[in-house]
């Protein structure tokens, strides 16, 4: 078995121990930004703020307001024609309402806060090994429109300007190479945008968790896609994220994370039609905390989307969520192994071993996968589990 933590490993583990140190997590966000709603409008837009209020009563948060995205960020993504169309309020009716908000100044500042944010919390893990964004997690929006309330792709985005970043020598990673980034997609809905985005990127690996039934109802084939039947339960959903994770690990070989934790598969939520409860979006969290830890890689939050029955559910499931990130902060300051080179050469390090193995495939394949796994044949990965 090739030990593929070896070679991600190479990044500045050194330096995030630094800095993990003697930092806060650096959270980012834009709640100030309003996207005025006509009343009544179902999304809901408050929780942003109350998030942020919840957030801002934690231990070692650092809030910060982020950057707009700039028209080269976005363009990295995104049509000129449509960037454009969107700048300047000149939408078809028939586009503007598959977005799902009418067109204001606020709506073009509001969307390009949310991808600066991500952008922002995407070069900040890269120093201290993780940041959080408390909005973000727009996987609906395509290279040329958009839809279910999401504008810009910021993901997508923020992949490839740090991967960008990178080749130009500008971020704190050591990986090799054009930077291998993998979306963990785990709000309810399918990332049909990022899928479609992305589908041409051997680069960038999509990975999404979602509701077979729920919207968008014509899916769009990413690297790994996870349908999951309505009322899926904790333990169901944390077997096939298990899994996917064993996957992801396994074919693509990552060296930074972007992850999507939607609140939607709360069991109070409007629209997520799956039954986790409270414990299980914990856990699943923790499984991508520590799926980035054990690969010693850095992991950039986003909140997605939440439309519980009681608002305080979503907020609560995000704060959660924000919560499970301080955790994994405060894990990277305790002790990690010497790590080697791929020559065998030990980096020095004053630290002690990590109590933490490094992921190793599964011995034995699960007999009853709760779920179908279904990959993209675009890439060069191959397409069962194991
Ligand atoms: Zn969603």
């Amino acid at each position: 078995m090739v030990n593929r933590s070896l070679r991600v490993t190479e990044y500045a583990a050194n330096r995030i121990l630094i800095n993990a140190l003697e930092r806060t997590v650096k959270t980012f966000y834009t709640d100030h930004f309003v996207l005025p709603l006509p009343e009544g409008h179902r999304f809901p837009m408050s929780k942003y703020r109350l998030l942020r209020e919840r957030v801002q009563a934690m231990p070692a948060i650092e809030l910060s307001e982020a950057l707009a995205a700039s028209d080269t960020e976005l363009l990295l993504a995104h049509d000129a024609s449509y960037l454009q169309r969107v700048i300047q309020g000149t939408l078809e009716p028939k586009e503007q309402r598959e977005i799902g908000f009418p067109w204001t100044p606020g709506m073009v500042e509001r969307s390009r806060r949310s991808v600066g944010a991500t952008i922002a919390a995407s070069r900040q893990a890269c120093v201290d090994g993780i940041a959080v964004n408390l909005a973000g997690g727009t996987h609906h929006a395509y290279r040329e429109k958009g839809s279910g309330f999401c504008v810009f792709n910021d993901a997508a985005v923020a992949a490839r300007v740090l991967q960008r970043e990178h080749q130009q020598g500008h971020t704190a990673l050591t990986a090799k190479n054009r930077l291998r980034v993998a979306i963990i997609d785990l709000d309810v809905h399918q990332g049909n945008g990022t899928a479609s985005i992305l589908r041409q990127d051997p680069s960038i690996f999509t990975l999404s968790l979602h509701g077979e039934k729920n919207f968008p109802f014509r899916k769009e084939a990413g690297d790994l896609d996870v349908p999951l039947p309505d009322g899926c339960n904790d333990e169901d959903y944390l077997l096939a994220l298990d899994l996917a994770l064993d996957t992801v690990h396994k074919q693509f070989e990552p060296a930074f994370l972007i992850y999507l934790a939607g609140a939607d598969p709360h069991e109070d939520d409007r629209l997520g039609r799956l039954g986790l409860t409270f414990e299980g979006l914990k856990q699943r969290d923790e499984r991508v905390f520590d799926f980035a830890h054990r690969l010693g890689i850095p992991v950039a939050v986003t909140m997605a989307g939440g439309y519980g029955n009681e608002i305080n559910n979503t907020v609560s499931v995000h704060a959660q969520t924000v919560a499970t990130a301080l955790n994994h902060y405060e894990r990277m300051k305790r002790p990690v192994a010497p790590l080697k080179l791929q020559t065998g050469a030990a980096i020095a390090s004053p630290i002690t071993p990590p109590i933490t193995p490094p992921i190793t495939p599964p011995t034995t394949p699960p007999t009853t996968p709760p779920t179908t796994l279904t990959t993209s044949t675009t890439k060069t990965i191959s397409t069962t589990l194991e």
